[in-house]
């Protein structure tokens, strides 16, 4: 057993730190407000190889370790969970998706784009009235010969307005459930795919989400991933490594937060001395760091078993369940630390309170991460 980091990532996660502290700082509370997020921090993101961390670089990804990606992960989320999150769907749900179970065409066609930074892409599962429970999807794309036809409504959609390739999750035989479900490479601009308009959000808001219309778009046969059936299995293993990424977002925010808390507590004073001198204060600073490391072991645990090509649905879901937890106590503690100061927007600990509920909800929610857990706890 060895804790430490090697050489490598610990450049990787100065590198990621150096990057959030002098790019998504400056900023990153107008963007709050404004529910904005520029292209140009999307290249930049993507020109340190952060939009393609884990993949090959013969596809143009930057050809790193899970446990590379959790660092970056961590440092974009602790100050910008907003960034975090595309870097996260860019790179667990689609990069992932397409490198594993993409033809060579589309990886050559999507995949090198996607990872360099180039395009962006939109995981597109959740609909009004298919969320937790995704094999109730009532998309539908009918075989058409060489062609599919997709029609329906995906809502909740990351990236939704600024992507450039979406992969879209549809039914193509209702009889057979599960297994007549299908997923599909589609571009932006396709006839008859139409983006609404943007969600307005309690937290992330920098990040864009939007609903997603297909009225009869027509999407070739060549754009399947994979064999006829494997929609379902294809989200659901994706959706695995996804919480890998969203595991580590949450971890980041709440240490994030215990950072500020921790600096603000050595410089208020309250009746004569520094709060964090107040054993009150200081008790809850021991409670976060403690909540945090034990966060970071289960994430740091979840992207070593996909590194070692362990099976990691177990141990993603407890990260992501434990880490998401850990966020939201953590950030209303370090609300709480900064007093009134904690309640206005220029301390940067009410957005992440808000930032951190998203990590309970969505790539399944916490209820989910039970079902899933308990699941394989019973089958042992
Ligand atoms: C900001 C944001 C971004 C998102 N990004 C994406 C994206 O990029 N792509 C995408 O496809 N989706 C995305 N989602 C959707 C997200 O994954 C879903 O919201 C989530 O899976 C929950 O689905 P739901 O909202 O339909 O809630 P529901 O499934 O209706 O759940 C409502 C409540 O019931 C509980 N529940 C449901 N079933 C059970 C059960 N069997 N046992 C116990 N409790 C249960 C849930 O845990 C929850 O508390 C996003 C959502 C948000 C808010």
């Amino acid at each position: 057993m060895d804790f430490s980091l090697t050489e490598e990532h610990i450049m990787i996660r100065d590198a990621a730190r150096d990057f959030a502290q002098t790019e998504l700082l400056p900023g990153v509370i107008e963007r709050d407000n404004a529910q904005t997020f520029p292209d140009e921090l999307v290249k930049k993101m993507g020109a340190l190889g952060f939009m393609g961390i884990m993949v090959d670089p013969k596809y143009g990804g930057s050809g790193m370790d899970a446990i590379s990606y959790v660092l970056i992960m961590e440092e974009l989320s602790k100050i910008d969970a907003s960034a975090s999150v595309m870097v996260s769907v860019n790179n667990s749900l689609v990069c992932y998706g397409l490198e594993t179970y993409g033809t060579e065409e589309q990886k050559q066609k999507y995949l090198t784009k996607l990872a360099s930074g180039e395009s962006i892409g939109a995981f597109c599962l959740s609909e009004p009235e298919a969320g937790s429970d995704a094999t109730s999807q009532k998309t539908t794309a009918i075989d058409k010969g060489d062609h599919y036809v997709i029609n329906g409504t995906k809502n909740w959609i990351t990236n939704g307005g600024r992507s450039d390739v979406y992969l879209v999750i549809a039914q193509t035989d209702r009889d057979k459930a599960h297994k007549g479900i299908n997923a599909f490479i589609v571009e932006k601009g396709t006839p008859g795919f139409d983006i609404g308009p943007k969600e307005d959000k309690l937290g992330i808001r920098g990040s864009d989400t939007h609903t997603l219309q297909f009225n009869d778009v027509k999407v070739p046969k060549e754009n399947r991933i994979g064999e006829d059936g494997f929609g379902f299995k294809f989200a659901m293993k994706t959706l695995s490594g996804g919480r890998i990424g969203i595991a580590a977002q949450a971890l980041g925010i709440a240490a994030g937060a215990y950072e500020l808390a921790l600096k603000y507590s050595k410089e208020r004073k309250a009746f004569g001395t520094e709060i964090c001198n107040h054993q009150a204060i200081a008790f809850k600073l021991a409670d976060m760091y403690t909540e945090i490391e034990a966060a970071r072991m289960l994430v740091m645990k979840a992207a070593w078993d996909k590194d070692q090509g362990n099976n990691y649905d177990m141990s993603s879901a407890m990260a992501k369940l434990y880490a998401s937890k850990v966020a939201m106590e953590q950030t209303v503690e370090a609300v709480q630390i900064h007093g009134g100061n904690g309640f206005v927007k220029e301390y940067h600990v009410e957005r992440m309170m808000r930032d951190a509920k998203i990590t309970q909800i969505y790539e399944g929610t916490s209820e989910i991460q039970k079902i899933v857990i308990s699941r394989g706890v019973i089958k042992g």
